[in-house]
């Protein structure tokens, strides 16, 4: 009898960049904690991290700095499925939605998904604003400036144009001994 194997490493793995923004409960730790949750989604792997930045907050200003980073990972997961997982991943952080632009403690955004373009509603892709965005260009602009964002061009090109005024590259991580 033949058999067929379903092989795992058949699977078809997509590039995505998941950008992440914390102001609450040591944000740089929350942030680290979020890419290493990254890291341990099924069918995902971290391919590449920015460093830390932190950047004054839009929109509701009265607030602590936000910590921001951006993940480049390699998944199996379906936008959908990837946006459910990265919702489970701030919930176990304690994210609490209360108002838009709110303090929060993890949040997690698809920035881009392959150079898939999506509207629908509760998901859209590439992530609205997100070029316009220095806490999320500058940390792209790090490790992906080749990268395409659709309809708004290359990363490099993008970082030229954002206002980076009060983001600083975050150089200490405190780990812990
Ligand atoms: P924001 O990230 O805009 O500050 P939230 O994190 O509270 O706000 O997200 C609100 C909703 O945005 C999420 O419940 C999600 O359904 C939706 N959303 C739409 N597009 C995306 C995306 N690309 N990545 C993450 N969330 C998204
Ligand atoms: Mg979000």
């Amino acid at each position: 009898m033949k058999r067929i194997h379903l092989r795992p490493n058949n699977l078809k793995l997509e590039t995505a960049f998941i950008a992440l923004g914390a102001n609450l409960d040591q944000p740089e730790l929350q942030v680290e904690a979020g890419i290493r949750d990254l890291a341990g989604l099924p069918q995902t792997r971290l391919v590449r991290r920015s460093s830390l930045y932190s950047s004054a907050p839009v929109g509701y200003r009265d607030q602590p700095d936000f910590i921001n980073a951006v993940a480049q990972i390699e998944t199996g997961l379906k936008p959908r499925e990837l946006l459910e997982a990265l919702l489970a991943i701030e919930l176990r952080h304690g994210r609490v939605r209360d108002f838009p632009n709110a303090p929060r403690t993890l949040d997690l955004d698809i920035a881009l998904y392959c150079s898939l373009t999506l509207h629908e509603p509760g998901l859209t892709i590439p992530h609205p604003r997100m070029h316009e965005r220095a806490f999320v260009i500058l940390p792209l602009a790090e490790i992906a400036p080749d990268t395409v964002v659709p309809g708004h061009g290359r990363i490099a090109d993008l970082v030229r144009n954002v206002d980076v005024t009060g983001m600083v590259k975050f150089a200490g991580v405190q780990k812990s001994e």
